[in-house]
């Protein structure tokens, strides 16, 4: 049975382009079976006879995923009103997320209710791209962290989380607040382009690229249940900051390094003899 992988597409974020991700990921495992697909919630809830029923236990579900405090881990709690409210307009208008953290991995299992349990299994995989912002509770420093990927099943890709999450360079944080200061939402333009190079920035034209490589770590993780690479080139290498993500994702030496391109090299020699 081939490895299969099915993607979902973010259609609120204008420069996210999925069938790109699927045409790069085809080409990296040609003998898997890579599909694209429309928007998640959208895909699965259409034509549902219990639609309603569903949609209202998502929207639930993700008024609990709500992170409201980011040094407390979410606890089971009755949401308000206007939060379930503000879900089930998202989901069914897909109206955009606007600045609202959840919780990474209690989305991930809402999302995996969405699939039938016949499809959890080693050689299936899909992968989820939102707008919405994912954070995990991290128990070393007992605060949340932004994410831009949750590995696992369903493997999570955060189109927002990869301009947000990794760390910006220090000029930005300055500014920001600089403008802040001046009741500015947005740093100047100038100031945007001269940091381009250093960080990937709202509606920014590379994102797709990134996006690509932060798939294949789920594909890794999925595979070989191994998602990241030491080797600061290789598309696997788990960044902490915006700069060294561009590098790896947009001017590594190569796509993967060699050990990871020999991985994937292993996997198809072994299914032609098969
Ligand atoms: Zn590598």
């Amino acid at each position: 049975m081939p490895f299969r992988c099915d993607l979902y597409d973010d259609p609120f974020t204008p420069t996210f382009r999925l069938n790109e991700v699927a045409d790069y990921l085809r080409k990296k495992l040609p003998k898997a079976e890579i599909t694209a697909h429309g928007e998640l919630v959208r895909e699965k809830l259409d034509g549902l006879s219990e639609r309603e029923t569903v949609l209202q236990r998502l929207a639930i579900g993700f008024a609990k995923a709500r992170v409201h405090d980011p040094y407390q881990p979410v606890t089971e709690r009755e949401p308000l009103y206007g939060e379930i409210a503000y879900e089930r307009r998202r989901l069914a208008q897909r109206g955009e997320a606007k600045g609202v953290v959840y919780d990474g991995f209690m989305v991930q299992d809402l999302l995996a209710s969405l699939f039938d349990r016949s499809e959890m299994n080693r050689r299936s995989l899909p992968i989820v791209f939102t707008n919405q912002l994912l954070a995990t509770f991290d128990e070393s420093d007992h605060r949340y962290h932004l994410r831009t990927v949750i590995l696992g099943y369903p493997a999570i890709v955060s189109t927002t989380g990869l301009v947000e999450a990794p760390a910006k360079p220090r000029e930005f944080y300055i500014a920001r607040e600089q403008f802040r200061a001046m009741g500015l939402d947005a740093i100047s333009p100038v100031l945007a382009a001269e940091l381009k190079d250093r960080c990937l920035l709202p509606n920014d034209k590379r994102l797709t690229e990134v996006a690509k490589g932060y798939a294949l770590q789920a594909v890794f993780y999925a595979l070989f249940g191994e998602a990241f690479c030491d080797d600061k080139d290789c598309r696997l290498y788990n960044a902490h900051w915006q700069e060294e993500m561009l590098h790896a994702q947009l001017n590594g030496a190569y796509d993967l390094c060699p050990r990871h391109e020999g991985m994937l090299q292993n996997l198809s020699n072994l299914k032609e003899n098969s």
